[in-house]
């Protein structure tokens, strides 16, 4: 019996929602009492993921092939579900994101075992299995019972933290019995978005809403950002409207973060919204309409126009720092 934690490889590297992950799967497995390990797909030093045992990692599978580098979703799943069998696995937690929910549910289809997606906690009892998910924007919770003998669940990014639990990670090659020789389609090309600092994992974010006023207005929100190394995102409507790319939107529909900062910018604050940045620490707002909800889930409130308080923000900071 065993915890499995599925690890997404970003370019050779782990990110903080890989140590998320780990984490969540090494604490259920502690209390399933049984070992907690870890697989993941194409190159990586060893020692980068030995810092996967700091979250209670017990064994990493790890393989190593180049055509593993690149997503493939069924064969990624047809690899899950053998160490799935090998490793006697009674749960598999993948983190709730594209490459999760490209393989999460396949898996379960093929292994015929209830999947959750999206879940927030640890489960509320282990007999029945009934755990946590958020629903309804964030509002509710709902508690979902799984029955199946094998169970899987995506973590929701940014819902259950770092905890570290010191253990030797025994790091073992695993050769799958595919190849992505066998499979009916081949990833030709690949083109990679570089984010700067990754929104998921930041620490800092500034955020932009429709009352930048267009995107030709975004240079003191990005200075901003740069002095105090945060990443920037952005409301829906900026996004749809092409201001900024896809990949800054943040809510409901779109990224959910919980960074320590989270600054808003002519941002309303709808519930959509407030939904993918709720579990921020200290919420910052400014906005000129002083009775913009977002006011209501602020920490600190500026009551002003962007373009006049960005610049004076960024010239306080440079201060501050002495620059
Ligand atoms: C199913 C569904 C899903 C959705 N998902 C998302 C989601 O994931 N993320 C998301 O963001 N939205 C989402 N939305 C849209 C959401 O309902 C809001 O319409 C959206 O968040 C509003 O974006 P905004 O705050 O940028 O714009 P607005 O609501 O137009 O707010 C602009 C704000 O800027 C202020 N302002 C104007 N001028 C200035 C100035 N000069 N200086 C300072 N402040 C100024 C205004 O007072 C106002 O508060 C969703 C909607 C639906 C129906």
């Amino acid at each position: 019996m065993s915890v499995l934690v599925y690890i997404q490889n970003f370019g050779s590297k782990l990110k903080k929602q890989n140590f998320e992950v780990a984490s969540y799967g090494s604490k259920l497995a502690e209390s399933m009492q049984c070992p907690a390990i870890a697989v993941v797909m194409g190159t990586m030093e060893d020692s980068e993921l030995e810092k996967l045992g700091n979250y209670g990692i017990s064994k990493t599978l790890k393989v190593t092939d180049e055509g593993f580098n690149t997503l493939i979703n069924k064969l990624f799943t047809q690899v899950v579900q053998q160490v799935v069998v090998q490793e006697k696995v009674t749960t598999v937690i993948f983190p709730d994101n594209n490459e999760g929910k490209a393989i999460a549910p396949r898996l379960s289809v093929k292994l015929n075992a209830g999947f959750v997606s999206g879940v927030v906690s640890m489960p509320v009892t282990l007999e029945p299995f009934i755990i946590s998910k958020r629903v309804f924007s964030g509002k509710a919770l709902a508690q979902v019972q799984i029955n199946s003998p094998l169970k899987i669940i995506s973590l929701a990014i940014n819902s259950f933290g770092l905890h570290e639990a010191k253990t030797v990670n025994q790091i073992v090659s695993f050769e799958p019995k595919v190849s992505v020789d066998d499979q009916s389609t081949k990833i030709v090309d690949r083109k990679i978005h570089s984010e700067g600092i990754s929104l998921l994992d930041a620490d800092r974010v500034v955020s932009g809403g429709r009352g930048m006023k267009g995107p030709e207005n975004w240079k003191p929100l990005e200075e901003l950002a740069k002095v105090i190394g945060a990443a920037t995102a952005c409301s829906r409507p900026v996004s749809d409207a092409g201001w900024r790319s896809h990949e800054e939107h943040v809510g409901q529909t779109g990224k959910i973060i919980a960074p320590n900062l989270y600054i808003a910018v002519g941002i309303s604050g709808a519930t959509q919204h407030v939904a993918g940045i709720s579990r921020s620490k200290c919420i910052v707002a400014i906005n000129n309409d002083p009775d913009a909800p977002i006011f209501e889930v602020a920490d600190y409130g500026v009551i002003g126009d962007a373009a006049q308080i960005l610049p004076k923000l960024t010239e306080a900071v440079k201060a501050f720092k002495g620059e």
